[in-house]
């Protein structure tokens, strides 16, 4: 969608919403802004994804900071996070785990739609918890996320981190892991391969890593009776 593409990365440097560019249609650009135009059109031109051009990806009801060091939210993530407070209720009033936080919009929808939770968020990455804190600043409205660095595959980091963070375990575990298989991975979309971190696509083997690792896992990180909520890969459901 070449066009819809070009006119998102002109709004963003006119500092303006889509549609206004209609009603200016005729305001000439500056030197400044056609040179900016052109880098933009540049990079997208060599499948840098738009978002990590504009630093911007909109989730759920929120506009995410987003750089190249988080995965891009996707939409099918929103009924991820849909489910989970559907499911779970506006009163809900537990400890939940966000494994692999990226750029904290799981972790932020779901703190902000149940203000009476708690959210713990954790990732692998420095640099992902940065964008995490950055958009915590901007977007969440109680001061009930906190985020902590820790390696989900690591049994014994989840031990340490369990009995220091939230003795009582946790009520529900939320997660959109790197689920994409190592095959799989070689025929994506530039866009994916060249540009988003691979360590949040693949998990470098069957793609059922993660998941095998939150079932090890489960006894020590859940409640009896806890809820594990999951996106999957499309052909993973039967395995998982
Ligand atoms: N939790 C983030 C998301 O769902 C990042 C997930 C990831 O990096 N695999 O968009």
């Amino acid at each position: 969608s070449p066009r819809l593409n070009a006119e998102l990365l002109l709004a963003d440097i006119l500092k303006c919403k889509r549609f206004d560019l209609y009603l200016n249609f005729d305001r000439p650009l500056n030197e400044y802004e056609i040179n900016k135009m052109r880098e933009y059109l540049k990079r997208r031109a060599n499948r840098e994804p738009l978002q990590y051009i504009i630093n911007k990806a909109y989730f759920y009801k929120y506009e995410f900071y987003v750089n190249s060091k988080v995965l891009i939210p996707r939409p099918e993530t929103e009924i991820l996070v849909e489910h989970t407070i559907n499911f779970l209720g506006k009163n809900f009033n537990g400890n939940i785990l966000d494994i692999g936080v990226g750029a904290g919009n799981i972790s932020i929808c779901l703190a902000n739609d149940l203000p009476d939770s708690k959210i713990f968020g954790i990732d692998i990455s420095t640099d992902a918890l940065e964008a995490a804190r950055i958009n915590s600043q901007k977007l969440l409205k109680e001061n009930n996320l906190n985020l902590y660095i820790l390696d989900i595959l690591n049994s014994k980091e989840i031990i340490e981190f369990i009995e220091k963070n939230c003795p009582d375990k946790f009520d529900a575990i939320v997660a959109n892991p790197p689920y994409v298989s190592i095959d799989e991975y070689a025929n994506l979309q530039k866009e994916i391969t060249d540009f988003e971190p691979k360590i949040a696509v693949t998990d470098n083997g069957d793609g059922l890593n993660f998941y095998r690792s939150i079932a090890e896992n489960s006894e020590t990180m859940i409640k009896r009776g806890g809820k594990i909520f999951c996106e999957i890969g499309k052909d993973q459901s039967e395995s998982i």
